[in-house]
């Protein structure tokens, strides 16, 4: 097992935005005894949005569909499983108990999800895939031991309006509690079921964190003692102490980041930025960085991007 220790700053990193009311223009709901709602915002779109606008722009006010990929799919199904673990009484809580549900999870997903079955060819590339989440498990496992922790949530949503009206929300995979002799402890802890990012990425991947630290100490009133991310493709993770100043940063960082997409949205200025992450990206075939031409703008698209959509347990890029 080996864990880097988080050094970079939450200045660093992105955020997500899910709608966006330009002007004052939209109100997307009143928020239970505090500010009016003009828009949301959530860690994954904002981590879009920063890597490059034009990904956004497809997701959030296009909104074309993207087809279901193998890899993100297994991210779904195996956040399932380690969700479902922690119903296993804690002595139980082994990787054979762990791969027993993988069947059982992504059956249920199936039903849910019944064209998720195309994406394979035959019985033999299921099976492949099967035992690619089934490694992804084993890798949870040289990370920590389940059988000696008692999660106080999974898949935990949670959201804050800010006093300007911007609701953050998002899903926290995992959070632990503990009593101790300063208060109540909490530590967040996400899953991620591909490879570490190297330095260049590292940030975005921690902004997140900090998003969801910052989520619980607007609501809870404590700041995390500790945030977690296991990446299960390579067993590694990152780990960061987060403190006051870093999350009022992150709070700077996210509304700097809403502004600059309401920006976007008035001037239609939704720029293609190339890198790596291309290589993910389903929107290639209309991206001018690839020789191709997005399609016309919607018409509301400069006023009113309408996406209220909850953020997803497991993203896209798992
Ligand atoms: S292909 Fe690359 S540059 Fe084009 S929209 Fe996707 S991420 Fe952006």
């Amino acid at each position: 097992m080996t864990a880097r220790e988080a050094t970079s700053t939450a200045e660093e990193a992105g955020s997500e935005p899910d709608t966006v009311a330009v002007g004052g223009a939209a109100v997307l709901g009143p928020a239970v005894g505090g500010p009016t709602v003009l828009g949301s915002l959530s860690p994954s779109r904002a981590a879009d949005f920063v890597s490059c606008p034009l990904k956004y722009r497809f997701r959030v006010v296009d909104r074309l569909p993207e087809p279901p990929s193998p890899a993100a799919t297994r991210g779904t199904v195996v956040h399932s499983v380690l969700e479902r673990l922690f119903d296993v009484p804690a002595a139980g809580r082994t990787l054979a108990a762990a791969e027993g549900l993988l069947p059982g999870a992504w059956a249920d997903l199936l039903a849910r999800e019944p064209e998720l079955a195309t994406m394979f060819a035959g019985e033999e590339e299921l099976a492949a895939w099967l035992t690619s989440a089934r490694e992804l498990l084993a890798g949870y496992f040289a990370l920590e031991d389940p059988r000696r922790l008692a999660p106080a949530a999974r898949e935990l949503y949670v959201e804050h309006v800010l006093d300007s009206g911007l609701r953050l929300r998002g899903y926290v995979d995992r959070l632990d509690e503990a009593r101790t002799a300063d208060g109540l402890a909490l530590r967040v802890v996400d899953y991620k079921t591909g490879r570490s990012p190297g330095p260049a990425f590292e940030g975005t991947a921690l902004f997140q964190m900090r998003f969801y630290a910052l989520l619980l100490w607007r609501t809870r009133g404590v700041v995390p003692r500790e945030l977690r991310l296991y990446y299960l493709g390579d067993r590694t993770w990152l780990r960061v102490v987060p403190d006051e100043a870093d999350l009022r940063a992150t709070e700077r960082r996210v509304q700097a980041l809403w502004a600059a997409i309401a920006r976007a949205h008035r001037t239609g200025d939704w720029r293609a930025t190339p890198s790596k992450l291309c290589g993910w990206c389903d929107h290639q075939a209309r991206c001018p960085a690839f020789g191709g031409t997005p399609p016309p703008l919607p018409a509301e698209a400069g006023a009113v991007p309408v996406d209220d959509a909850a953020p997803a347990v497991c993203e896209p890029e798992g």
